[in-house]
């Protein structure tokens, strides 16, 4: 074994070898794995390794199509040629009209990205594959690339690849401990000596957590029993002719695929299992659970009546063993939180067929410090420290039962629920309100009229569209009050704060004390990578002069690694979160100033606290950071209370709103509001793929200034010209929103894809914001979006439709 290397990847299953096979690829080939047993001995040996491309958003769907394009290259190499099945086709089946519509709007959204999927109805799915039965059927989304692979022969055939490129493979070493140097290195322990590494990669499967307390991290993985059976021969596909497409049932939850001449069907059974919870044998490797088909009788029984050519054959082989489940059922690829020089590709519950694509994005993270896609969908900073054993394996479980049934817009499972929430979330519930989720916070949606008030959860707008209409009415006419927790907030002190945050953003910050200002921040592609507001509060009794960064709610590990790893070591910065100490009301309408005249002894006059100003002060006793900013549009204040005096602070603005109408809002009505106003939201608008002039943020770039991270990048993009920009559209039609991924089209080309859409109930209109190719850009362009599967005429229009002279937010 070497004594040094550049990356030590720690796990030789599918997750391992492809990220050290695309490190080479990156031209990295100072580059080791290390295995404690066989490769593939984990997860990977026993997988029912399909193939699938289908994604529910465009990271996901280019990932995977990534993954099928190198296996057809690697099943075609004479020198190492893998058996991969590609193109056997599968079919998604759907017997409620709502799936449909899903699967019309996952068809918009990945012909963005190149792929096609077709919808199809009952009959075709039956003569796709003529082993089913179409009864309680309505139809099925077909993706022709879909296949299966040989999983022992793909990893062996990337460690091969990789080792001609200078990859080295340790087999039987095992892990044994990290270390973490000043300079931020690793000593990597195992059992056949020590290797220095610069930088780690936590791939180890069902294990993640064995070798995540190594580094004192625990991730938000689980490990769940999952079975399939393989059937002896079925006549029928032997006389087909053709191999049978694989079959996923979110109506009995099985999928299927060819094996042989007979079929290997899987389950996702309610009485699931999980497994490793309380430790896991040091000799489990090429291991498998035993056996217990008693468990999936519920869905053996739905597969059976959709092909009942399998009661006709025999059980040649049953195999249960470990998959991994995050806590929101999406991988975690990326830098680990809060270590320096660490990554991990874990929780991959169909690793087999997203590794191929998930190594590849980790590798350009690795050695560009950026991947090619926005990879937030899978980052493992998503989640901020209230991911414990037992919600993680709530919300595994939970994700485990409905695997092939997707969330629905605005659809929040009901598992682990209240994992974060404020001394208000009792009383607003009370009040009747709808709670959504963000990053486990539990946020009002909407305020329901009546105790039993529920919504159909489907891609069309809702009963609750009245409800949101009546909150924005209020918010436009009188004063609304709504809380918005688990913002991200950051106090930054120190003498070189000022100096540190100017360079890391890449306008002007604000510099007179009691001013606020809204700032980007850009990675070294020239790339948006953050955004936030920064508050200049000068010293008081509350504590010395600090900036307050605040930024969306689940950016707040993110956002602390960015902006740690950018602190200088001479610099005198401290970066502290403030996120789970205050809470965010925001007052807003035109009645918002009367209401904080009542209740605070300050003037608030367009004089004596202006747009865009900060000031500290009490809400009745309740200490409060008042800033003069608005989301939606209207005259507003931000009131950041600590938790502690969180009710008293509601208590007093409620009481003093009464006389004043003052109604309580929710996100759906901020975010219809933002819509109208032109503001992003950071993840759907503002992305790693665009950089601030294509997402139209010219405002807030200063490009003569000194410098800033990303400005030498930016500057080679600008000479350049933009590849996309983004638009707000009006749509000609009012059933349904544009959904985040659909295709904006110009005839039969894709030429933009969605990335916000709603109602705008103060214009009237249905929104919708993309990013397109620059010549569908210029207001007036007549364009058209495919939302569920229907051509809808839009015309591009100014970003900011009310109050575009921003009169009502000066008050
Ligand atoms: C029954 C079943 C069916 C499945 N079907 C499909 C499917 O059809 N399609 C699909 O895409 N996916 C499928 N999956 C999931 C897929 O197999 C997994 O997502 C994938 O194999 C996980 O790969 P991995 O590399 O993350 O983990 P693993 O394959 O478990 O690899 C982790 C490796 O890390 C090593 N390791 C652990 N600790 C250490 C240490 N301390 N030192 C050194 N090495 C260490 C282990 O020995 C192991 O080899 C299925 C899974 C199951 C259980």
């Amino acid at each position: 074994m070497k004594t040094r290397t550049r990356v030590a990847v720690i796990g030789g299953g599918i997750a391992g070898c492809s990220t050290l096979y695309h490190l080479t690829q990156e031209g990295w080939g100072d580059v080791v794995l290390i295995e404690r047993d066989e490769l593939t001995s984990g997860t990977t040996w026993h997988s029912a390794a399909q193939v699938t491309n289908f994604g529910m958003n465009q990271t996901m769907v280019g990932l995977k199509s990534h993954s099928v394009a190198l296996y057809k290259k690697l099943r075609d190499d004479p020198e190492y040629p893998v058996g991969y099945h590609h193109g056997d086709g599968g079919i998604r089946l759907a017997n409620t009209e709502e799936q449909m519509l899903g699967y019309r709007h996952f068809a918009s959204m990945a012909r963005g990205m190149g792929v096609e999927y077709e919808v199809l109805d009952a009959e075709e799915c039956a003569r796709r594959h003529p082993l089913i039965s179409t009864d309680n059927l309505l139809g099925g989304l077909w993706d022709g690339e879909d296949g299966d692979i040989d999983p022992a022969q793909l990893c062996q055939a990337l460690a091969f690849h990789a080792r001609k490129a200078g990859a080295e493979v340790y087999r039987h070493t095992n892990v044994t401990a990290l270390t973490q140097h000043k300079d931020d290195t690793w000593t990597v322990e195992t059992d056949k000596g020590s290797i220095d590494a610069d930088i780690v990669v936590n791939a180890c499967g069902y294990r993640v957590n064995e070798v995540g307390a190594m580094m004192g991290v625990h991730h938000p993985v689980t490990s769940m029993e999952h079975q399939y059976f393989i059937t002896e021969d079925i006549p029928a596909i032997v006389e087909a002719g053709h191999r049978m497409p694989l079959l996923r049932c979110p109506i009995s939850d099985y999928y299927s695929r060819q094996e042989k001449n007979g079929l290997l069907v899987g389950f996702y059974e309610q009485d699931c299992k999980t497994w490793g919870m309380d430790g896991i044998s040091p000799s489990f490797a090429n291991d498998l659970c035993p056996d217990d088909l008693d468990r999936v009788m519920d869905v053996l029984e739905g597969a059976f009546e959709r092909m009942p050519a399998l009661t006709e054959v025999g059980i040649k082989r049953v195999v249960n063993g470990p998959i991994t489940y995050t806590i929101d059922g999406a991988p975690l690829v990326g830098q680990i939180p809060g270590k320096r020089n660490a990554f991990c590709i874990i929780g991959l519950r169909a690793g087999v067929g997203e590794g191929g694509g998930h190594g590849w994005l980790l590798a350009q993270q690795i050695v560009h410090g950026e991947a090619q896609y926005d990879t937030w969908c899978i980052d493992p900073r998503r989640f901020t420290g209230h991911t414990n054993v037992e919600l993680t394996a709530l919300k595994a479980i939970e994700d485990y039962q409905n695997e092939f049934r997707f969330h629905f817009p605005n659809e929040h499972r009901p598992a682990g629920r209240m994992a974060k929430t404020t001394p208000l979330t009792p009383v607003l519930e009370a009040a009747g309100a709808e709670f959504t989720i963000v990053n486990g916070w539990e946020r009002v949606e909407f305020m329901k009229p009546t105790p039993d008030f529920h919504v159909t959860h489907g891609f069309h707008y809702d009963e609750s569209f009245p409800i949101v209409g009546a909150e924005i009415d209020a918010v436009q006419n009188a004063v609304g009050l709504c809380e918005v927790n688990g913002f991200n907030r950051f106090e930054i002190t120190g003498e070189d704060a000022t100096g540190f945050l100017d360079r890391m953003i890449c306008g002007r910050l604000p510099r007179k004390q009691r001013r606020v200002g809204l700032a980007y921040l850009l990675n070294d592609q020239g790339m948006l990578k953050a955004e936030a507001t920064i508050a200049n509060i000068p010293a008081s009794d509350r504590g010395p002069a600090r900036i307050w960064y605040g930024s969306a709610a689940a950016s707040e590990f993110h956002d602390m690694d960015w902006l740690s790893q950018h602190v200088g070591a001479d610099e005198d910065v401290q970066i502290k979160s403030l996120t789970n100490d205050q809470t965010i009301l925001v007052l807003a309408g035109p009645k918002a100033r009367a209401v904080m005249q009542m209740v605070s002894r300050e003037d608030w006059s367009k004089e004596g606290f202006p747009w865009l100003s900060v000031r500290e002060c009490f809400i009745g006793f309740a200490p409060a950071t008042v800033m003069s900013v608005s989301f939606s549009g209207e005259h507003a204040y931000e009131i950041h209370v600590p938790n502690a005096s969180l009710y008293a602070a509601y208590t007093a603005l409620k009481a003093a709103g009464e006389t004043h109408g003052l109604r309580l809002f929710g996100a759906l009505a901020v975010e219809s509001m933002r819509l109208e106003k032109g503001y992003l939201h950071w993840k759907a608008d503002i992305l790693t793929e665009f950089d601030p002039f294509e997402t139209g943020l010219d405002r807030f770039v200063q490009m003569d200034k000194a410098d800033f991270v990303g400005k030498a990048a930016l500057a080679k993009r600008v000479e350049t010209g933009a590849s996309k920009r983004l638009i707000t559209m009006v749509l000609a039609k009012d059933h349904a929103p544009a959904h985040g991924g659909a295709s904006v089209m110009d005839r039969d080309a894709v030429v933009g894809t969605v990335t916000s859409g709603g109602y705008g109930y103060r214009v009237q209109k249905n929104l919708a914001y993309a990013f397109v190719e620059p010549a569908f850009a210029p207001v007036g362009t007549a364009i058209k979006i495919d939302i569920l599967g229907e051509l809808i005429d839009a015309t591009v229009v100014d970003p900011a439709l009310y109050d575009p002279k921003m009169t009502l937010v000066r008050g």
